[in-house]
């Protein structure tokens, strides 16, 4: 039995109290892993976004905002973990000034000064040790290529690459990516199917010292 964080969910970046920067994301195939991790008797800690889905009752449930709220939590969850599945959307860009009012409407175009935020997994992964990272990639082009680029800067053990179809679908078709580029896995059908499909490589791949 592994202890894992799974990051799920948007985040978003207010402009002003009202307005917000956001990705699209419905946080399905983050509750689906994390059914799939409980079912094998893992220990889950999910960080989760704004959504409008329930996850699991018995799920220790952290609920952030923003991506720097994320960060910090998954960095504290991460220190209790063994290995963490990043299935979040992360907001990447942040305002540079928040403003403290709503933005008066004047009749003129605005324009929006913005900047990254700090990449959840990438920061992670960075001082991982022997723990173990999965990120998610969603490519419209290229897609193993940018997908395995991803892996390698993000410093990720294995990386699931998904198409936008996936986006606030029931569905979703993946490819799981090992460091070496091959396609170790390949999963299509509901998120709840594809995710016991890329628990089976996660198990095989990753906990085959510690999993039941
Ligand atoms: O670069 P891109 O956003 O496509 O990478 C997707 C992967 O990186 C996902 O695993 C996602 O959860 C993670 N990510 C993150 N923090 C960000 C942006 C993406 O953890 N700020």
């Amino acid at each position: 039995m592994a202890r894992i964080l799974i990051t799920s969910g948007p985040t978003r970046q207010y402009l002003d109290p009202v307005r917000y920067l956001t990705n699209a994301s419905s946080g399905r195939m983050g509750r689906a892993l994390v059914e799939a991790a409980q079912s094998l008797g893992h220990d889950v800690i999910l960080v989760t976004g704004p959504v409008d889905i329930d996850y699991p009752s018995e799920t220790k449930i952290i609920e952030v905002i923003s991506t720097e709220e994320m960060l910090a939590a998954s960095r504290e969850a991460f220190a209790e973990c063994d290995g963490m599945i990043g299935a979040a959307a992360p907001c990447d860009y942040r305002p540079v000034r928040v403003e403290p009012h709503k933005i008066a409407k004047t009749g003129e175009p605005i324009s929006l000064n913005l900047i990254e935020t700090d990449d959840i997994v990438a920061t992670l992964a960075e001082q991982k040790g022997s723990k173990w990272v999965v990120g998610f990639a969603l490519e419209t082009e290229d897609h193993r290529l940018r997908a395995l680029a991803k892996l390698e800067r993000k410093s990720c053990d294995l990386m699931v690459l998904n198409g936008p179809e996936a986006m606030h679908s029931l569905d979703n078709q993946v490819e799981v990516l090992n460091r070496a580029g091959e396609v170790i896995g390949s999963f299509e059908g509901s998120k709840e199917h594809v995710a016991v499909g890329i628990f089976e490589v996660i198990s095989r791949q990753l906990l085959s010292a510690s999993a039941s």
